[in-house]
């Protein structure tokens, strides 16, 4: 891409301090262009820095270390040419849509009336056409974030920057707004030559974005950047449209898989997402009674779970590494294991859960084999956090640890003593091991 950019990120890193003054990096070596004419989405799980990467880019908090550029020069404080949506609206209550939106222009030098002129053109092109004298109390959470885009673009930005700007709204609302923001920018209503925005959403993200960066761990780093080579106007229910979804899923479930590969055999190491029997069983549960015919789509399911998209990850995770259940085209279908899992006594499923783990967890496997091999049956933890700290942090391996500790006393496939840290084959009582944990 030769076109011009407008921002730069090179090789930013960003540092807080936490509440022992500790350093905590929440950045590592970001690299971004924005360039002239592109929509970006950059997506995330919550706590990813993707906010932060924003506020940067305002002139709101400086990198630690690296560069952040607006045409060519370093970024100091607010830049006429940059604006931001904020997620909660950041509007002043005290002051009436008019004035909200004037602020906007604060940072430009502007008669009275040429204020007056733009900031009433603002308002008609953002839809807020008489509400000028309203208060935000007096508006719905639509017309709010109404408010919010007419004062980013008061101001005809060139870089207009997005952050979950329709993540507070119900969905219809947030549609709408969506499709007016993208009308805007397509016909060239509004100068802005090149979007930022920030999203949780996969749908959301594609369904607007030219391009998508993909913020992974901890500190983010640029995972994966991803041209969307789809036709405006996007049909959410197209196939094309959904492989993208499931492509991005698998990218944001398991770090190892390649953005366009499919998911290989987990190794022995493979960082076990944290879900417990119970939320399992909830979700196949949901799936089964919120679909005619097994299946359903994420955001459905999310909404049905009461969660959020990124804590249903690890649940859909283990549902497809266990091969209860597996995303296809956005939606998940439950698996023959899954639907048997669900229909079967407390005993049977325990049964089902523990061919599941050998079958498809190497971990629980080792663990297994390992005992069975010494003499006395008993292996102490030690002898695996060891091994799997070759490839993780001991924090890490502790918790892989953990979660199969959890699942393998559930399928009772092992024992596990909580008190000294040691594996057995003993059966554990009946008390121990219960459908509640
Ligand atoms: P996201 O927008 O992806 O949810 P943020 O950029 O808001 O993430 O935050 C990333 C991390 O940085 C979080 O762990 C958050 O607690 C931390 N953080 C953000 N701002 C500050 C701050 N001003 N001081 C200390 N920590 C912060
Ligand atoms: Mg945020």
């Amino acid at each position: 891409m030769n076109r011009e950019i407008l921002v730069g990120l090179h090789g930013v890193s960003k540092q807080f301090k936490g509440p022992e003054r500790q350093p905590i990096v929440v950045l590592e070596n970001v690299n971004i262009n924005l360039h002239d004419g592109e929509i970006v989405a950059l997506l995330g799980k919550s706590g990813s820095g993707k906010s932060t990467i924003l506020r940067m880019i305002a002139g709101l908090v400086p990198p630690t270390s690296g560069e952040v550029l607006y045409r060519g020069h370093a970024i100091k404080g607010s830049e006429a040419g940059i604006s931001m949506v904020f997620q909660n609206f950041a509007l002043f209550p005290w002051l009436d849509v008019f004035e909200n939106v004037r602020l906007g222009l604060e940072a430009q030098k502007l008669n009275t009336s040429e204020q007056r002129r733009r900031t009433l053109e603002a308002i008609d092109m953002i839809g807020l056409d008489g509400f000028e004298s309203a208060y935000p109390k007096e508006l719905s959470g639509g017309m709010r974030q109404r408010v919010g885009f007419a004062r980013a673009v008061v101001a005809a930005p060139d870089v207009l920057l997005m952050d979950e700007p329709f993540s507070a709204l119900d969905v219809p609302t947030a549609e709408t707004l969506r499709d007016d923001l993208l009308d805007l920018w397509q016909e060239k209503k509004i100068p802005t030559r090149a979007i930022l925005m920030v999203s949780h959403g996969i749908e959301e993200s594609l369904l607007l974005a030219d391009r998508l960066l993909i913020l992974d761990g901890t500190p983010g780093r640029i995972k994966d950047k991803l041209p969307i080579t789809l036709e405006h106007p996007r049909d959410r229910n197209s196939t094309h449209f959904r492989s993208f979804v499931d492509r991005i899923y698998r990218v944001i479930t398991r770090p190892e898989v390649p953005l366009f590969g499919m998911s290989e055999q987990p190794g022995l190491d493979y960082r076990l997402p944290g879900a417990n029997v119970q939320q399992l069983l909830g979700m196949l549960d949901a799936v089964r009674e919120e679909s005619d015919n097994d299946r359903l789509e994420l955001s459905e399911l999310a909404d049905e779970l009461e969660m959020e998209l990124d804590e249903v990850f690890p649940l859909i995770e283990a549902l497809d590494l266990l091969d209860f259940a597996h995303v296809e085209a956005g939606r998940l279908h439950l698996a023959e294991q899954g639907v048997a899992f669900l229909d079967a006594d407390i005993l049977e499923r325990k049964v089902i859960f523990g061919h599941a783990l050998l079958e498809r967890v190497p971990l629980a496997r080792h663990i297994v084999s390992a005992i069975e091999a010494e003499e006395d049956h008993k292996v102490d933890e030690e002898a695996f956090l060891s091994e799997l700290n070759e490839s993780l942090t001991e924090e890490e391996a502790r918790r892989v640890l953990e979660v199969v500790v959890a699942w393998g006393r559930y399928a009772e496939i092992f024992a596990y003593d909580y008190d000294n840290g040691e594996f057995s084959l003993e059966n554990p009582t009946a008390e121990e091991v219960s459908e509640e944990e």
